[in-house]
């Protein structure tokens, strides 16, 4: 099955509103390459329906739609609250408390085991996305701390709290995230993407629960605390992604920030060749309608223009009204800012001696160079390891992108990534042989025609699986 040939990948968030055999399919049609299962939502056994249901289309259809497993991460929330739901006026002074309780207007739950240790006073408390504002007057003991209520509002059961100025001390893995990890290492997901990373021990720590797992599994930090900011580039060099994810980042960072940090974190993502996901919000009001804000509109086609290799959807595909329009209306607005915009040939490369990629960096962006100037139809890389994939996207060439590998998890892996189809191909024999098979598979797909330019990347001798060090143009015949 073809599926949209967009270079901007769109990942969906999976719930109630995808289930359907029907709605699903018309989804992935519409332009759906990655399923993002959120942790936070859900038990096991609806999860694994969804994991299942993408292997099948898969095996249907022989596409790579991949599975991104997000983990929860130390997300503090209230717990329940009396009648469900609490007034609380600005000016008036509470108690929270990390005992675990009904919450009323004189005490209220979160689920902090540190509280009294790591906050301060006069540092703030924001409850459900900011828009309840505390802040702290006094510390009582441990698990007790006064607030006056700076900003007040209704409070509901269950929501999230952010404490943007405090150093937490929270393990950044914690039981539920370990288990939620080994059912999706159990059940084969090709991404995990871990919340509130603040620095990059946190995602070696994903990494060591991986087992044989780290052959094809990858890990994507959402960037969304500030010291995450603080710390971008050792996070990112032991990153496989990022997330900008702009929901918590708006609220733990002074929101006007957020756009440029956007610009900031998917530059440096596309010149380490990182990819990149832009997240939240993305078309939030089709959750309920069925079309976008002017706003939704421009911010989809921004997001591309920065770079994104990958949009997010969140509650407009898990639980909107719409799940399929909005795919189809994200898709239409990448096509037109990719049809009608410069966003090719990123120039700002530089070589680096002392990369232990200086080599195939060099040959990535020589092929990419190579097929501007002949105005190839495509690249095509053969790779076991991917690393030609992600970085031959990373320069961002107009020709298409197709890498054939034996690597069977790799080809999913490579949904994420911006511009790259991937295939399977097992007979890595000899550079003519091989580049004359992978053509002709092209050719009966119908990507190829007699008279294309095509630039091939590989490495030589083959059989060696060396790293990239060669370019070859043919002319389809
Ligand atoms: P979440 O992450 O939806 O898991 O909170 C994304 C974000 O914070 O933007
Ligand atoms: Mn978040």
């Amino acid at each position: 099955m073809i599926l949209k040939n967009n270079k901007t990948k769109i990942i969906a968030t999976y719930g109630p509103a995808c289930e359907s055999d029907l709605v699903f399919e018309s989804m992935i049609k519409h332009g759906v390459d990655v399923f993002r299962f959120n942790f936070s939502h859900g038990d096991y056994e609806f999860h694994l329906k969804g994991f299942q249901k993408v292997k099948e289309f898969n095996k249907k259809y022989g596409t790579h739609i991949a599975i991104l497993a997000d983990l929860q991460g130390p997300k503090i929330r209230v717990g329940d609250v009396e009648n469900g739901s609490l007034i609380l006026k600005t000016g008036h002074q509470i108690l929270v408390t990390n005992v675990k309780q009904v919450s009323n207007l004189e005490k209220l739950y979160v689920s902090y085991d540190r509280l009294g240790e790591d906050v301060n006073i006069g540092e703030d408390i924001l409850v459900d996305d900011g828009k309840i504002r505390l802040q702290v007057l006094s510390i009582i003991d441990d698990q007790t701390i006064k607030v006056i209520v700076l900003e007040g509002g209704e409070l509901k059961s269950k929501k999230g709290v952010n404490l943007p100025h405090t150093k937490t001390s929270i393990e950044s893995l914690t039981v539920k995230d370990r288990a939620d990890l080994e059912f999706a290492i159990n059940n084969r997901a090709n991404w995990i993407a871990l919340s509130f990373v603040r620095k990059a021990e946190d995602v070696l720590e994903v990494k060591k629960v991986f087992g044989d797992a780290w052959l094809y599994l990858k890990v994507i930090s959402k960037i969304e605390k500030p010291e995450a900011i603080e710390n971008l580039d050792s996070i990112l060099e032991v990153s496989d992604g990022i997330m900008v994810a702009r929901g918590d980042l708006a609220v733990e960072v002074p929101l006007e920030r957020v756009p440029l940090l956007q610009k900031e974190i998917v530059k440096k993502c596309n010149k380490l060749g990182k990819p990149v996901i832009v997240a939240t919000q993305m078309m939030e009001s089709m959750t309920e309608r069925s079309f976008p804000t002017r706003a939704e509109i421009s911010d989809v086609a921004n997001a591309v223009l920065d770079g994104a290799d990958a949009l997010m959807l969140s509650g407009e595909t898990s639980v909107g009204l719409y799940p399929e329009k909005v795919i189809e209306t994200m898709s239409k607005i990448i096509d037109q800012v990719e049809n009608n915009s410069d966003i090719y040939n990123i120039e700002s490369y530089i070589s680096n001696e002392n990369s232990h990629d200086y080599i195939p960096d060099a040959v990535c962006h020589s092929a990419v160079a190579l097929a501007e100037d002949l105005k190839a139809e495509a690249i095509i890389g053969m790779t076991r390891s991917g690393y030609t994939g992600f970085r031959v996207s990373s320069f961002r060439p107009k020709s298409k992108i197709y890498i054939f590998s034996d690597n069977k998890p790799l080809l999913y892996t490579m949904s994420l990534i911006w511009g790259v189809k991937g295939f399977y191909y097992e007979g890595f024999e000899g550079t003519d042989k091989t580049i004359k098979d992978v053509i002709d598979i092209l050719k009966e797909k119908k990507l190829l025609k007699i008279g294309n330019i095509v630039i091939n990347t590989a490495s030589m001798p083959f059989d060696e699986k060396s790293k990239t060090n060669t370019v070859k143009v043919t002319i389809v015949s």
